[in-house]
């Protein structure tokens, strides 16, 4: 098995056209799952932690670019503040090692339904930057990123460099059910992002469909009749809970059946729903 190591942006993006095969290795804590269960054997490995450009996030043009490979941990403890909704999502991955490794970029790598940063980062509107030598770079909005099961839109001689999060300017929260509280893969999940300056709410699930997704129709709901000088409406909300559970199309596995999931994610929606809306009133009111 051929390692490769650049050191550069430029080289790692000439190593994956030159060996489209390479598979990028960013903390390794899906990559050497796999290799250790034999489940890959590549024929090449593209090392990309001496890429330093890559665990470095800024605020740019209204946004804040996240480099692929910015682990869990750098999130909590520096972009709670803009990015809540990633920043509880984190706090979730793993274990305090997992965290410390394991990096967002890696986590749209993978690209597993299950992955919890994908809920908060299709709340928000994140949009993922991806690139190639040939082509250069493209901008995919997040929720055309996710294709199928562990498959994304990301081309064989591209890499992802970052990806671009709204700074939020309003409420949002992460749920996760697991079967216990740490260590553990989502049941399923839900995240939710108030979008006040829009009157839009935000919405994203996983690990309750072949892909993470939103809630469009719950979304277009609330865009039409929540009215965001008052309290919530208990009919509204019910509605809202139950356009995304229907917005879910899980399967029965081993951590949970499809019927459980599908009501999960309606108590979760509302659950998140109620949290957000009070933070909303009450900063109204203070
Ligand atoms: C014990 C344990 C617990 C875990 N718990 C959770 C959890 O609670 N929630 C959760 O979501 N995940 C969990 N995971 C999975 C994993 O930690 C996450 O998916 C993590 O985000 C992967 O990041 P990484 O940097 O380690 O990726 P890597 O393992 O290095 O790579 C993951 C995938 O992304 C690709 N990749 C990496 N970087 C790039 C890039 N720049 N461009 C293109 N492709 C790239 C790789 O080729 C690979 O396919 C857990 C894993 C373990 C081992």
């Amino acid at each position: 098995m051929d390692f490769l190591r650049p050191t550069t942006w430029e080289e790692a993006l000439a190593a994956k056209a030159d060996q489209p095969e390479a598979v990028p290795i960013q903390g390794g804590t899906d990559v050497m799952v796999e290799l250790n269960f034999d489940v890959r054997r590549p024929v090449a490995l593209l090392d990309l932690t001496q890429v330093a450009e890559l665990r470095e996030w800024s605020m740019t043009g209204g946004h804040c670019r996240v480099g692929a490979a910015v682990p869990y941990t750098m999130v909590i403890e520096e972009l709670a503040g803009p990015l809540p909704g990633l920043a509880q999502a984190s706090r979730t991955v793993g274990s305090p090692q997992i965290r410390n490794r394991g990096s967002v970029g890696g986590n749209l790598g993978a690209a597993s339904p299950a992955g919890d940063s994908h809920p908060p980062l299709l709340a928000a509107g994140a949009v993922v930057e991806v690139e190639s030598r040939e082509r250069g770079v493209r901008m995919i909005p997040a929720a055309e990123f996710y294709l199928g099961v562990k498959r994304s839109a990301l081309e064989p001689d591209e890499l992802i460099r970052a990806v671009h999060v709204p700074p939020a300017t309003g409420p949002q929260y992460f749920s996760k059910v697991g079967t216990r509280n740490a260590m553990v893969i989502a049941v399923c999940s839900f995240a939710i992002a108030l979008h006040p300056r829009e009157r839009r709410v935000g919405t994203g699930i996983g690990s309750a469909a072949p892909t993470p997704r939103r809630a469009l129709e719950a979304e277009e709901l609330l865009a039409a009749e929540l009215d965001w000088e008052a309290p919530l409406d208990p009919a509204l909300l019910r509605r809202f809970g139950d356009l995304c559970a229907r917005a879910a199309a899980p399967i029965d596995d081993v951590r949970g059946t499809a019927a459980y999931r599908v009501h999960a994610i309606g108590v979760m929606a509302r659950r998140t729903l109620t949290w957000a809306w009070n933070d909303h009133l009450g900063k109204r009111a203070a």
